[in-house]
């Protein structure tokens, strides 16, 4: 068993007032696995105006982000997944998640003299490509350590039709003649061989193998709008300085490998121009509001904060909720689930809540290289960014693991809590609330997760609790300002 973390955060601000303050605040490593709620419905109380509600939730109509987050004192997980409105297209999903998941746990049953030293990690993550309307490439991508130098790497493609809702196999895409595979082989070959990034690492007979293999189905093999993809596990055809290859060929250089349906299908390609935002004059209204609660310098401040979202109906709820007692609150949110609700994150932004970023995919940073760090922390301010139009000012690490490298890898600001109600580990209402009501004080940071039901539940207890003792809830920039 490992002991308790106790990680002690200097936030130094540069800010208005040039104020140094100290937060020590604690993270307990502790058994819970987090999962959402894996229902989709709609909001029972309507936030979004007509426009909205005429909108999908989801970036990606008919498919959902799920997420799961696990900190358990042998291994870590942060495992995200589609999911779709159909449920047979949900099974495939899942037992490619389950067999993943039951892999990682084989493995660290088999080192468990390595995984006694070290937390174990898993995580599973995807990208989503649009090919055509309601045509998507799903690519996951499966890292995990088990101790010692057990690192692995995979990726794993799905490529789906919810026209259909049935998933398409790449020899349906590829014609797969002795012909054509000669023609993929010599073009790969010179691709690689002219590839800055590829040429040094690259081998010709592991191609050769893989293109001679007669059970190749091209399952590496995705499409996007613009090009067809060839991805290779990290070792497969190069050397593993080359990580996991991706040669990108360009479709309308490519018709002849395609199948005349897929021809057909691709030829008919229409983009539909993104709408361009005009958002001014925020600003005046948030300095406006730093007056009002200076005015009322006598009553103390509190502020919520709401991790590992957005969620398409908790997180709503409680922007409900928010909205009803006047509080203002600061939602840390993952970059991959931004890209998939916009507009939940638009409304935070727009009802003068928040927005800080909790990284791309919820990996440890404190494990990860310089680059990647700066890549996790950079692609969620982007996606937020992209929503908003303005860059987050603080950032919290997930887990709560931070150290120097994690802290000179970016400009944001690192903000950890003061109060912990593990809202993640009981889901339970009346725990968190009484947890709450006995820890606040003036000036608390409250941790709670917007994507479990007994955590809105509980908002609600506390928002009554904050207000009636004369509480005013404030975002963090408030806070600190
Ligand atoms: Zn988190």
């Amino acid at each position: 068993m490992k002991p308790t973390k106790f990680i002690f955060l200097t936030i130094t601000m540069v800010g208005l007032l040039g104020v140094v303050i100290w937060l020590s605040s604690y993270l307990t490593v502790a058994n819970a696995d987090i999962a959402p709620v894996s229902a989709y419905a709609l909001p029972s109380k309507a936030l979004f105006d007509e426009e909205h509600l005429k909108a999908s939730y989801s970036s990606y109509p008919g498919i959902d982000i799920m997420t799961i987050i696990t900190d358990k004192p042998t291994h870590q997980m942060s495992i995200h997944y589609p999911e779709f409105h159909e449920e047979k297209l949900n099974q495939v999903i899942d037992d490619y998640v389950t067999s993943t998941k039951a892999e990682f746990f084989e493995g660290i049953e088999h080192n468990k003299q390595l995984t006694e030293d070290m937390q174990a990690t898993l995580y599973l993550l995807f990208e989503i490509h649009p090919i055509k309307e309601n045509i998507y490439s799903i690519v996951f991508s499966h890292e995990s350590y088990i101790g010692g130098a057990n690192g692995r790497q995979s990726s794993k493609i799905f490529i789906v039709d919810l026209n259909e809702n049935q998933f398409i196999s790449q020899t349906d895409i590829l014609k797969d003649s002795q012909q054509n595979r000669e023609k993929i082989y010599h073009i790969l070959t010179e691709r690689f061989e002219q590839s800055e990034q590829y040429q040094d690492f690259f081998f010709e007979d592991q191609l050769k193998d893989w293109i001679d293999n007669e059970e190749l189905t091209f399952s590496n093999v995705y499409l996007t709008e613009q090009d067809l993809i060839f991805k290779f596990d990290k070792y497969m055809v190069t050397a593993g300085a080359a990580g996991s290859p991706e040669i990108l060929l360009p479709l309308d250089e490519i018709g002849e490998l395609l199948t005349d349906e897929w021809l057909k299908k691709l030829n008919i390609e229409v983009k539909e121009p993104v709408p361009e935002r005009d958002d001014e004059s925020e600003v005046k209204e948030d300095d406006e509001r730093v007056e009002e609660i200076k005015k009322e310098t006598n009553k103390k401040t509190v502020a919520l904060t709401f991790d590992d979202g957005p969620h398409p109906t908790h997180t709503i709820e409680i922007l409900r909720l928010l909205d009803q007692y006047k509080a203002k609150a600061t939602f840390f949110v993952l970059g991959n689930r931004v890209d998939f609700y916009p507009e939940i994150v638009q409304n935070m932004s727009d009802q003068g809540h928040e927005v800080g970023n909790h990284t791309w995919s919820h990996k440890d940073l404190t494990t990860l290289g310089q680059k990647e760090i700066a890549r996790e922390i950079e692609a969620a301010s982007q996606a937020i960014e992209k929503v908003i139009g303005k860059t987050p000012t603080y950032f919290r690490p997930p887990y709560g693991a931070i150290n120097d490298q994690v802290r000179s890898a970016t400009n944001l600001i690192p903000l950890l809590w003061t109060v912990d109600p593990k809202d993640w580990e009981s889901r339970d209402t009346d725990k968190i609330y009484n947890h709450v009501k006995r820890h606040v004080r003036d000036g608390s940071i409250i941790l709670m997760h917007d994507i479990y039901g007994s955590t809105v539940e509980a908002v609600e207890l506390i928002l009554d609790f904050l207000v009636k003792e004369n509480y005013q809830i404030v975002t963090v920039s408030e806070l600190n300002s």
